[in-house]
């Protein structure tokens, strides 16, 4: 025994001695053990990350594509390697190749895995600077004015810049591994006859500045200069030519046009997408050794939407125009502007000092854009949200500058537009946490994964249960419960709520219908409406074709909204509470006292219930002030004949004073949690018997919530 001991301790040690890390898992995915080199990596203890599974260590998103790719081993037993970017404890970002596989019993069962992660970060960190040397000559040879195009032995083309696609007349990727010969030929000048196809003879002499006519394959002609050099290994053996080309026709305007078009915006004549990238390639390799900053910012017009409605696209595109001189003009001479299409515009700072200089200059932009335009008698000021990326700290390609930007810009947006934004990290993760979020709630609303809890509320005077609040809880598969307050705001945001809340009073009312169906008394139920139910135009129908759906009287429910609902839109609700009360369903104001009800109003809406809010009644026992509010809110209520509900009520002293003070009903912790159906049945059952104590003087469900998050 001792033996197996030492012999499972000395392995043990031998892992941990191993500087990559290692882990395993059970067939359910759940860590069985690691070494040190894992959870140092997570920046954890060994003991803190056994028994946890993937998705207490890695945000929602990852978390899921490993569990995906877990399981396919896990279905498919053997071994699995794949290379993927993960975050390190100490922030850092780590490009890993995880090597898995599957530990499998004698008889074929699968008992679990085991994962060895190799950080290849630094090999790929020479991989990228080598792509970047390559992407830098690429650059260079684009950004000169003539054709440069290298030829195989063979004359078969390996590489050739723009100018020589353009010159060509082809895609560059067209022409990659073509013959030269097929896609031109060149045509002495003096003899005016055809050049022979002879590659030999002209490919491996060097030549300069040659000059002679070229015609493409569609019939036009050039005159050109062309240079060519040999390309000799040490040997001197020759692997290949560089041949350049130089237009000298004398207007060159063929070449020129089509240049000028794949470059330039036709409406804006500013540089288009591509130029830009070009250009912001090419301050990356400019910067890069040097140490300098580069700034991406992006701009989208607030509002241009609007002017294109409103006076038509003519004086959309006048607008455009207008808005890139002035752009323009707070430009220096470095920096360039591009139009992206539409109404977004793109800057590009390729050399600049400090974070300064440029909210300077987005500043100046906003500045420029505040004087509003006249047209057609209209005025318009069009502002502009700019999202901000900056080279080296948010991103070292291109491509993921210009993706951060656009993050940061939608980030204006979402925050009030008309201001600018630098990118974070932060945000670019929440962002992805969000639309995952999303996906999955979609996903839930499908396969109706909510369940709703029961909050019951009693009346101080009996002791009796008078009424219960529904609160809806997503049963989540892998994270266990989830809270309301984690996914009705983002629910709320996409309009998911009205589906999801169509689930919700569809099961309230199914449960409902039973607890008539076995005889117990009929009580209040509430239900919480968000501002974007309460607007929805078919509220009334909706609620009324569910209750005759369950055969339910509409006085069975009653509707929960928050004052800053109610206040929203004072007509709309008057005349929809009205039309509530008519149909005979009750409603109650929620958290009342946090929004800036008007008293006034209180008077005027057709309402039967004010809850009084948590925040009053947690120091209500103690604070002076709380109480002198909370005593006068009761006051208020009674004289209005409306009941009061304490919300939050957790402990004895609290209900002593509110009993003092005659409020009518209490709902907390105190008496019970919200639970489950079953579990709230069976607290109803025992508060309905005649022999029941008074159970709002003691806890009767001291059951914690079983909320995971
Ligand atoms: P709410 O309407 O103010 O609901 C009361 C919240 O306070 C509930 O949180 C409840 O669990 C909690 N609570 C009750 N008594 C106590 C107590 O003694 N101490 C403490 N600390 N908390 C107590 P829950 O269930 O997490 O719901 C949060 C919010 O989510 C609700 O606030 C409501 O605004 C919203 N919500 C819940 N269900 C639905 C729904 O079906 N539709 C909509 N639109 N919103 C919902
Ligand atoms: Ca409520
Ligand atoms: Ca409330």
């Amino acid at each position: 025994m001792a033996d197996v001991h030492n012999q499972a301790l000395f392995v043990e040690t031998i892992i941990d001695t191993i500087p990559n890390p290692i882990f395993y898992k059970d067939a359910d995915g759940i860590y069985v053990g690691c070494n040190q080199a894992f959870a140092a990596f997570h920046g954890l203890n060994k003991a803190d990350i056994i028994g946890k599974s993937v998705f207490e260590l890695a945000p929602m998103d990852l978390a899921e594509q490993y569990n995906a790719a877990d399981l396919e081993l896990l279905n498919n037993p053997g071994v699995q390697v794949y290379e993927t970017l993960v975050r390190a404890a100490d922030g850092s970002v780590k490009s890993i190749v995880f090597n898995k596989a599957t530990i499998q019993m004698s008889d074929g069962s699968v008992k679990g895995l085991v994962g060895v992660m190799l950080d290849i970060t630094q090999r790929k960190q020479v991989e990228q600077d080598l792509l970047e040397e390559k992407e830098r000559v690429q650059v260079t040879l684009n950004s000169i004015g003539d054709a440069v195009i290298s030829l195989a032995t063979d004359g078969k083309i390996t590489f050739l810049n723009q100018i020589a696609a353009a010159l060509i007349g082809c895609e560059a990727n067209e022409v990659l591994g073509r013959n030269l010969d097929d896609l031109v030929s060149f045509v002495d000048k003096t003899s005016d006859g055809k050049l022979q196809n002879q590659p030999r003879t002209w490919r491996e002499e060097d030549l300069i500045n040659e000059s002679t006519r070229m015609i493409r394959r569609d019939g036009r002609e050039f005159a050109v200069e062309r240079s060519l050099s040999a390309i000799r290994k040490q040997n001197g053996v020759s692997t290949g030519s560089v041949l350049v080309i130089r237009d000298i026709s004398e207007k060159n305007n063929l070449l020129q046009q089509i240049m000028y078009q794949a470059k330039y915006d036709s409406l804006t004549e500013l540089p288009n997408r591509y130029l830009l990238n070009e250009r912001l390639n090419a301050a990356l390799a400019e910067a890069k050794p040097k140490n300098h900053m580069v700034a991406v910012m992006f701009l989208d017009l607030d509002g241009f939407k609007l002017v294109n409605d409103t006076v038509g696209h003519t004086i959309g595109d006048i607008l455009l125009k207008g808005v890139a001189k002035r752009l323009g003009s707070c430009l220096s001479e470095n920096d360039t502007i591009g139009r992206l299409g539409g109404d977004e515009f793109a800057i590009l700072m390729p050399n600049v000092r400090d974070t300064q200089a440029i909210i300077e200059m987005a500043d100046k932009i906003n500045e420029a854009l505040k004087q509003p335009w006249l047209f057609e008698g209209h005025e318009f000021v069009v502002t502009a949200s700019i999202g901000i990326s900056v080279y080296p700290i948010d991103g070292s390609n291109g491509e993921i500058l210009m993706k951060h930007a656009d993050t940061a810009m939608y980030k204006v947006k979402e925050q009030g537009k008309n201001s600018y934004v630098f990118f974070s990290y932060y945000m670019d993760r929440k962002i992805m946490e969000r639309i995952q979020m999303e996906k999955s709630l979609r996903h839930a609303i499908k396969n109706e994964e909510f369940v709703v809890f029961y909050q019951p509320q009693v009346r101080l005077s009996t002791g009796k249960i008078t009424g219960v609040e529904a609160l809806v809880r997503w049963k989540h598969p892998k994270r266990g419960l989830i809270p309301p307050n984690d996914f009705i705001p983002l629910a709320e945001e996409t309009d998911l709520i009205i589906p999801l809340g169509d689930q919700v009073l569809r099961m309230v009312c199914e449960d409902v219908k039973r607890w008539h169906d076995d005889g117990f008394p009929s009580i209040r139920v509430t239900i919480n409406l968000s501002a974007k139910q309460f607007l929805q135009k078919d509220l009334l129908e909706n609620i009324c074709s569910i209750l005759e759906e369950f055969h339910l009287a509409p006085n069975t429910l009653e509707l929960e909204i928050t004052e800053s609902v109610a206040m929203r839109d004072v007509g709309l609700t008057l005349e929809l509470l009205h039309n509530l009360k008519a149909m005979g369903v009750g409603l109650a104001i929620d958290d009342f006292g946090t929004g800036y009800s008007s008293l006034n109003y209180l008077k005027r809406f057709p309402i039967s219930t004010i809850k009084i809010d948590k925040s009053f009644i947690d120091d209500v026992a103690t604070n002076l002030s709380d109480a002198a509010i909370v005593t006068g809110i009761i006051t208020l209520a009674q004289n209005l004949g409306l009941t009061v509900i304490a919300e939050g009520v957790e402990t004895e002293a609290q209900t002593s004073l509110l009993r003092d003070k005659r409020c009518d009903v209490i709902q907390g912790f105190l008496f019970s949690r919200p639970v489950p159906v079953e579990q709230f049945r069976t607290i109803w059952q025992e508060n309905l018997s005649p022999a029941a104590p008074d159970q709002s003087k003691q806890q009767v469900n001291t059951q914690q919530p079983c909320i995971m998050r």
